[in-house]
């Protein structure tokens, strides 16, 4: 299929090509048209000139547009999977809930809306709260989960009037451009606009005073990036950035109905999940009994290309990632003990056995850092004080769960993270009505909830005398 860009209301075929390799066999399989800095700053432009219409359409103009939009990508659901599950990796079903929750994202947004306030009235004043849209959003995204993370940022920002320049990953540009060739059909020219690029167009998209937010989802390295060059023109930015999420299990949990969920939170995805699980700690009189099932998981876990429908666990999703894993596997080897997994599955694609890892001090690598990838250390601890104290000796904050049989004590360890969101009992579960956002190094601003969409607006106040 030959994939276009979309400027302006225009399906533009861009100044290049990039070659695109589906990581379950580590070959090119199709490739984008690309973006250079003159057609960034045409988007740049329509997205402005797009915004005072769009703007102007209300709640109520923008609504029927967002759940047309939302229609037509839900009929394009087949298609929309199979390209995930080509540039991405991992299981089709896991592709099409992607989708799926891309749809019902923009479907909730669709019938949001911010309604003005009166925040005092009396017979000498009247203070009135609004919300008014920013402007051009650039939303620039990772590689993990490509389209639902668009979603995020795409509904609430177009409802609240705002337009949006999508910028994708270099390695899945090709699910964010079958958004825009949708769009093409369905929004008014320069409402939402796709720019591939070979990771050399963030910065300018980051630094451009007509761009108005920057909406940021990645590494917290680049994240960093992003905040000094959106500081120039002083910008307003979201961002949502890395983790080093914690499953603490508590000695009350039932184990053989915890792990398995645990195990889930951790490889969905091969490990590649903001979000995941990432440290897990047992107290100690437990800890081989954890490693036990969580082992016994990892060795039912069934790998390899998720067009077939036994495959549970799919590939690293670029050579990058695959390489930095390997790396910290042959770090793991010598810090502690892998008990089982960690092994390159032979076949040219980015497959990596789940890996569950034991001995290692809180210094190890593995430990400290975000290993986005499916290798998964347990610690034993010994006791509550102790084990909060290591959940929060981190510089990240995104989020962490708590597994227990006395909700009561769930909620009170829970609240002793310093994170932005903490489950008790399930983990990475997400509303759309509930807002999201990282502590610490984790990220800034929120995104989804009421709060998610007021990130998009300016908050006026129109204060008035009446004597
Ligand atoms: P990354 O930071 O390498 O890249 C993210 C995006 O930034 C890409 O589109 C890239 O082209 C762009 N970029 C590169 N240099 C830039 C610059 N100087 N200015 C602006 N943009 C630039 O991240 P990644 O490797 O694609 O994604 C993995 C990371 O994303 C992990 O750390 C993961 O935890 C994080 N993540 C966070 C969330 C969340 O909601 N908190 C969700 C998913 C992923």
């Amino acid at each position: 299929m030959s994939y276009s860009l979309l400027i302006d209301g225009r399906k533009v075929q861009g100044v290049g090509r990039i070659d695109v390799i589906d990581p379950s066999t580590g070959s090119v399989f199709d490739s984008a048209p690309r973006a250079d800095e003159a057609l960034a700053l045409e988007a740049i432009a329509a997205s402005s000139k797009a915004g005072k219409l769009w703007a102007a359409l209300g709640y109520a103009g923008r609504r029927v547009y967002l759940h047309d939009f939302a229609t037509a990508i839900e009929s394009r659901t087949e298609e929309m999977a199979a390209v995930l599950n080509r540039e991405r990796g991992g299981p089709l079903a896991e592709c099409r809930r992607e989708v799926a929750i891309t749809v019902a994202a923009l479907r909730h947004f669709a019938d949001q809306s911010l309604a003005s306030r009166v925040v005092r009235e009396s017979d000498v004043e009247r203070i009135i709260e609004q919300h008014y849209p920013q402007g051009v959003v650039a939303a620039i995204m990772p590689w993990n989960r490509p389209i639902t993370l668009l979603s995020f940022k795409l509904g609430p920002a177009l409802i609240t009037g705002n337009t949006v320049i999508a910028k994708p990953a270099p390695t899945t540009p090709l699910s964010t451009l079958l958004i825009g060739e949708i769009a093409a059909d369905v929004l008014p020219a320069g409402v939402f606009q796709t720019l591939a690029d070979q990771n050399d167009l963030g910065a300018l998209l980051t630094r451009h005073p007509s761009v108005a937010h920057v909406s940021f989802t990645g590494s917290t390295a680049t994240g960093k990036k992003v905040l000094a060059g959106a500081a120039d023109s002083l910008k307003r930015f979201t961002l949502e950035l890395g983790g080093n999420d914690v499953a603490i299990i508590l000695d009350d949990a039932d184990l053989e109905s915890v792990i398995p969920k645990i195990f889930q939170a951790a490889m969905i995805n091969a490990g590649q999940v903001c979000y995941a699980t990432k440290r897990v700690y047992a107290p100690r009189p437990m800890l081989d009994r954890v490693v036990e099932l969580l082992a016994d998981q990892a060795k039912g876990a069934r790998l390899g290309n998720g067009l077939d429908p036994a495959h549970q666990i799919g590939p690293l999703q670029n050579r990058m990632q695959f390489e930095k894993v390997l790396t910290l596997i042959e770090v793991t080897r010598k810090e502690g003990t892998i008990v089982v997994g960690g092994d390159v599955v032979e076949g040219g694609g980015y497959f990596i056995t789940p890996a569950i890892v034991r001995d290692l001090s809180d210094d190890a690598q593995l430990v400290r850092e975000e290993q986005f990838g499916p290798i998964l250390p347990v610690l034993g601890y010994d006791d509550l004080d102790s084990v909060v104290d290591r959940a929060n000796a981190s510089e990240y904050g995104l989020g962490g769960s708590i597994w227990t049989a006395d909700v009561k004590r769930g909620i009170d360890i829970a609240s002793r993270i310093e994170s932005g969101t903490v489950w008790v009992n399930r983990h990475m579960s997400l509303p759309f009505d509930v807002a999201f956002g990282g502590a610490k190094e984790s990220g800034m601003g929120l995104q989804n909830g009421v709060q998610g969409m007021e990130d998009f607006t300016q908050r006026r106040i129109v204060n008035v005398a009446l004597d």
